[in-house]
């Protein structure tokens, strides 16, 4: 997936602002590029887990629609861990196995952002092409 350096950065920002619970949201993709970000609320306001917000999922899939786009990925950040899918996120990941999973990690000063294919219980990671 092709995606902005600035895209990144809000997402990272997103994530300081929520911090210490998760944040989350998608991302809206056209052609493997990244094009949209949507914040979403995390519904379990959790340190630890993040369920994206039914209603705002909803809506996001709404404007996606409009603007002839994919859920190309879905976002969420670790506060306090390294940016890899948990066993929760596995979890998740299950009944959704299309999209990719951007994971931002701010436990150290530099944020690090890594996307992730999750399918079946397994994990794997998928290169960012940023630009
Ligand atoms: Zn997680």
């Amino acid at each position: 997936m092709r995606i902005a350096r600035q895209m990144l950065d809000e997402i990272a920002a997103h994530a300081h602002e929520d911090a210490p619970d998760e944040c989350c949201g998608m991302i809206g993709t056209r052609d493997d590029s990244a094009t949209n970000l949507y914040r979403a609320r995390n519904a379990e306001a959790s340190p630890l887990r993040y369920v994206v917000h039914p209603q705002d999922q909803f809506q996001i899939m709404e404007q996606m629609d409009d603007c002839g786009e994919e859920l190309g990925a879905i976002y969420h950040s670790h506060t306090k861990s390294p940016a890899y899918p948990s066993q929760t996120d596995i979890n998740l990941a299950d009944g959704w196995p299309d999209p990719l999973y951007v994971i931002c990690s701010i436990a150290d000063a530099s944020p690090d952002v890594r996307a992730f294919a999750i399918r079946d219980g397994r994990v794997r990671e998928v290169a960012l092409d940023v630009a």
